[in-house]
């Protein structure tokens, strides 16, 4: 099980940089959604909206290109989306979006209880410190072999993973989106030391 919490103040002042769409998943909302947090920066944020949304499980494909058919002109006129929801449903909407800036509003956690299916069949760990938004939408956790967090290990062949062959290197897809996006490739960030209390709830010592 995992619950989502907001990002601080700074990144989300960087997320609403541009021409904002604004999506807030409330498929988890029984588990735990900061629904008055992500209100109040829609708030504070208003003169960057082109428009929000509040939807129903953005993890899943089939239902996010529904919404996605029916939000063209918004999605048009923005510069980014934001969507406060989990990891996954950050990176389906980046999937859906390939040549859009998809910024994650959130962060999260994983908290102790059955686990269902999100961590063996989804692309998000619950780090409790969600990275998307320096790596194009794509989960450096999941998308490399090694969990890299700071750029590629360098042994990738023709785009594929070193550890894995057959599959493709994440930071390999992370440079390729970057280049779609035109966000800024990681290695030319700062890059900080990751968290691991984050990866449990209960030992978590900071918030956002
Ligand atoms: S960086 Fe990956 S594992 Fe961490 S919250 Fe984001 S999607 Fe999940
Ligand atoms: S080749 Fe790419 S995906 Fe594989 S471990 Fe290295 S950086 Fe990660």
């Amino acid at each position: 099980m995992l619950v989502t919490r907001i990002k601080n103040e700074a990144e989300l002042k960087e997320a609403f940089s541009g021409r904002t769409l604004a999506i807030s998943c409330h498929g988890c909302r029984e588990v735990f959604f900061p629904e008055d947090q992500v209100e109040k920066a829609l708030n504070q944020y208003r003169n960057c909206l082109v428009g929000a949304a509040s939807l129903d499980y953005l993890c899943r494909e089939d239902f996010s290109q529904v919404y996605l058919q029916k939000m063209e002109n918004l999605i048009t006129q923005s510069s980014r989306v934001v969507i406060f929801s989990c990891g996954v449903g950050v990176q389906v909407w980046a999937k859906l979006l390939p040549g859009k800036i998809v910024l994650a509003g959130c962060n999260s956690f994983n908290i102790n209880g059955f686990q269902g299916l999100t961590p063996t069949r989804w692309n998000c760990h619950q780090c409790g410190e969600c990275w998307l938004n320096t790596t194009a939408a794509i989960c450096p956790l999941t998308a490399c072999s090694k969990g890299l967090l700071n750029g590629p290990c360098g042994g990738a062949k023709n785009g594929k993973c070193e550890v894995h062959p057959s599959v493709d290197c994440g930071w390999h897809l992370i440079y390729e989106r970057t280049q779609a996006t035109g966000q800024k490739f990681l290695p030319a960030q700062k890059v900080a030391v990751r968290d691991y209390r984050r990866l449990v709830t209960g030992t978590t010592t900071r918030e956002g």
